[in-house]
């Protein structure tokens, strides 16, 4: 059967990676809560099958849904948005590809983090665009520059992709990263488009701020945001984008046309999410336990710091951890724990060339599968390391005879 270029440039790899690990093998390359959706919502989406609501919605969502993101974004980001401002839209990943079709002619440029949520590159191509990437530096702990964003820009750059709190770096920008990045998005003409889905996951001092809610940067971004992450409601495929009226319009057509509508339950799931009180204890204790296991991450990569280091995550779920004092790479590392300790993590170049020292290490699972998992590939790399070691004395002995 024909295939389209498009199709066929696709990498299955990432999809590949974390979907086909062995049985019995320690995942931590999870993308997801590991917690389950809360008892509340699941009551309210049963309610919402039962009276019936199981057909399309409008393209944009049901209006109390978008009435209940407008105010939490009021109240929550500062950011003020007319409900008809607000697409909900299958996942924030939904949000995303169509933002990148809204914003993008072929031959067009979109700057992105080097590294960043390996989706990016691939839905700017798919819309036609080049990614152009911002290198961000583990020498300055992946602080984010005008310097290197202007850097990286070029006439045709139209679009810049911001992610904050970050996958897969766990960093989150400060006001004065954002306020840089604000100045030369102006300066460029570009727009931002801030994916703020873990948002939520959060660790003390630091705190997320939208890129949105900077003195005049309401009408240069489409905010995305969605229910997967601090609502732990990843299966249900409810996200949004927030953006002014006449690229939400154009947003809500591009979704009509391709996706119909995010599903009519999942949205009476998300409705009760962002309603009901309880949420937010329920996202509390989540991050309550996230942080323990990052705590658990950390300790570990202290422990072994002849072989891996990192800093700690500032956000997310996920350790961004250079395995370079191995004297392996993060694509080697990652098959070595696979093969040798039977721990999966995901390797860092899928995230950008910036990544290849790197891999990615996801601690939404239980204590004990963190604690085991981290133990058995701290214990990989230290043996590698050794062996690496061995060898280059070797050849230095030999290089001397
Ligand atoms: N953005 C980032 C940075 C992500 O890591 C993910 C999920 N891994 C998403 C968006 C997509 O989330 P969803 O489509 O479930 O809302």
């Amino acid at each position: 059967m024909h295939l389209s270029n498009r199709a066929s440039k696709i990498s299955e790899e990432p999809f590949f990676i974390a979907l086909n690990l062995p049985p019995g093998v320690l995942r931590l390359t999870g993308g997801e809560p590991d917690f389950p959706s809360a008892t509340f919502v699941l009551e309210a989406a049963s309610r919402a099958m039962t009276d019936g609501q199981t057909h399309y919605t409008a393209p944009a969502g049901i209006i109390p849904l978008r009435q209940g993101i407008a105010r939490k974004l009021k109240e929550e980001n500062k950011l003020s948005y007319d409900p008809n401002e607000i697409v909900v839209t299958p996942g924030s990943s939904g949000a995303v590809g169509l933002a990148l079709l809204a914003m993008i002619d072929p031959g067009e440029e979109v700057l992105l983090p080097d590294p960043a949520w390996f989706h990016y590159a691939t839905l700017v191509e798919l819309a036609g665009g080049i990614p152009k990437r911002v290198a961000l530096d583990v020498k300055d702990g992946f602080t984010i520059h005008a310097s290197s964003i202007e850097k990286a820009a070029s006439q045709k750059s139209k679009a810049l992709i911001l992610n904050s709190p970050s996958n897969p770096m766990g960093r989150v920008f400060s006001r004065s990263e954002l306020e840089e990045v604000a100045g030369a998005a102006e300066r460029l003409s570009l727009t931002v488009l801030s994916d703020e889905i873990y948002e939520k996951i959060v660790y003390p001092p630091h705190s997320h701020v939208s890129i949105g809610s900077l003195s005049g940067m309401r009408d240069r971004t489409i905010v995305v945001n969605g229910f997967s992450k601090g609502y732990a409601l990843m299966g249900w495929r409810v996200g949004y984008a927030a953006a002014p009226i006449e690229i939400s319009r154009k947003l809500e057509s591009l979704l009509g046309y391709t996706l119909v509508c995010a599903g009519s339950v999942s949205q009476y799931a998300a409705l009760e999410a962002i309603q009901n009180p309880k949420s937010r204890e329920y996202t509390r204790k989540m991050v309550e336990a996230w942080t323990r296991r990052r705590d658990i991450v950390m300790r570990h990569v202290y422990e072994n710091s002849t072989v891996v280091s990192a800093n700690p995550p500032e956000g997310t779920f996920y350790g961004w951890v250079d395995v370079s004092g191995s004297g392996l790479d993060g694509k080697h590392a990652a098959s070595l724990a696979l093969e040798k300790a039977k721990v999966g993590v995901m390797p860092g170049n899928l995230f950008g060339e910036g990544g290849r020292n790197h891999v990615r290490i996801s601690f939404a699972t239980s204590d004990d599968i963190v604690e085991e998992g981290m133990k058995r590939f701290c214990n990989v790399l230290t043996v590698a390391s050794k062996v690496n070691n061995d060898n280059r004395k070797l050849t230095h002995v030999e290089q001397i005879k």
